[in-house]
């Protein structure tokens, strides 16, 4: 959790901070159960239905996340639980890091500051990298960051085709019913839907296999998204190009075997993670908060 959200809930609120409670936690929750009105949750823990049931006279749940695949969000709403989240105020620092991995991985930035500290230079030119203007440029959920993704992109000069459940009404951006289809007609594919039962796994075999050896697969959304046993197993054959990872199946855990493969760049779920942009995310679910318990409308309601 954020320091400055710490700090400003405990200013304004009676805070537990429910990690420092893991080993005896029937029993905290034996004894504050009754007293806890809103849970705060991120990226890792949100309310899931054990802890909505443990927790009587629960009023809110607000996330200092955009994501909501950490809520039970079909138990709140039968029990009558308002969810916020922290959408717009991120977005661009998440389109910014797509972006930026894509780079990272066409150009070789990262593979190229090693060669430059190890001192190789020396011994020779770099090898070239690929090309990021103009290329073809598909992405999977053309939501807030997909769209911003998309607009940068297109200031790269790239064609931008799109994967949604819908066709968006006020693009021209080519869509794509089929994901597979998408994957086969773009050279660098952004993952960037929300995670929900049937978006889990949505890069599978067959859409890493239509992205193809050239192909790169850039991922900001969630690491479930990517069957990741299956991602690894394409770029260590060399069935897949590269990709650019921020999120992973089961974080921190990241597959090693990519760790040697120079096509590849790993970040550690850090989309969001400005100075900036944390504070606005803080201050997002400070704001919701204030306004549910003084009966106000909700800045960003989810339900
Ligand atoms: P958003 O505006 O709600 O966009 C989500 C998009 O997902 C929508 O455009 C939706 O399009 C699409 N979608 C939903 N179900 C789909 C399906 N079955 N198949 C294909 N597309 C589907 O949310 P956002 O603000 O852009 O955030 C998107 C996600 O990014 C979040 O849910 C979160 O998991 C992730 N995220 C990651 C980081 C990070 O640090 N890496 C930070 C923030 C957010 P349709 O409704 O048309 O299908």
């Amino acid at each position: 959790m954020s320091e400055y959200l710490e700090n400003q809930l405990e200013n304004r609120f009676n805070l537990f901070k429910l990690w420092n409670h893991s080993s005896p936690k029937p029993d905290f929750l034996k004894t504050h159960s009754s007293s806890i009105k809103a849970v705060v949750g991120n990226t890792k823990i949100g309310a899931d239905a054990n802890m909505i049931d443990s927790l009587p006279n629960l009023e809110i749940v607000a996330s200092y996340s955009v994501g909501l695949d950490k809520i039970d969000l079909g138990k709140c709403k039968e029990k009558g639980i308002k969810v916020t989240n922290t959408p717009d105020v991120l977005t661009d620092d998440v389109a910014d890091l797509g972006i930026g991995l894509a780079l990272a991985v066409l150009r070789k930035i990262c593979v190229c500051d090693r060669f430059v500290r190890s001192g190789d230079w020396i011994n020779g030119d770099f090898a070239l990298a690929s090309k990021f203007s103009g290329k073809s440029v598909g992405i999977v959920g053309l939501g807030r960051i997909g769209s911003a993704i998309a607009k940068r992109a297109e200031a790269f000069n790239c064609s931008i085709s799109y994967h949604s459940r819908s066709k968006k009404p006020n693009t021209n951006y080519k869509y794509y019913s089929n994901i597979v289809d998408l994957a086969a007609d773009c050279q660098i594919l952004f993952v960037a839907c929300a995670l929900t039962e049937e978006t889990h796994h949505i890069i599978n075999r067959k859409v890493i296999d239509a992205l193809g050896p050239k192909g790169i697969l850039i991922n900001i959304g969630r690491g479930a998204h990517v069957d990741e046993p299956e991602l690894v197993s394409a770029l260590l054959e060399g069935r897949l190009g590269g990709a650019g990872l921020d999120v992973y199946e089961n974080e921190p855990n990241v597959p090693e075997q990519l760790f040697s493969l120079g096509n590849i760049v790993v970040v550690p779920h850090v989309g969001s993670d400005t100075e900036e942009t944390s504070k606005a995310m803080a201050d997002l679910v400070i704001s919701n908060l204030e306004a549910h318990f003084k009966c106000k409308p909700l800045l960003t309601p989810v339900l």
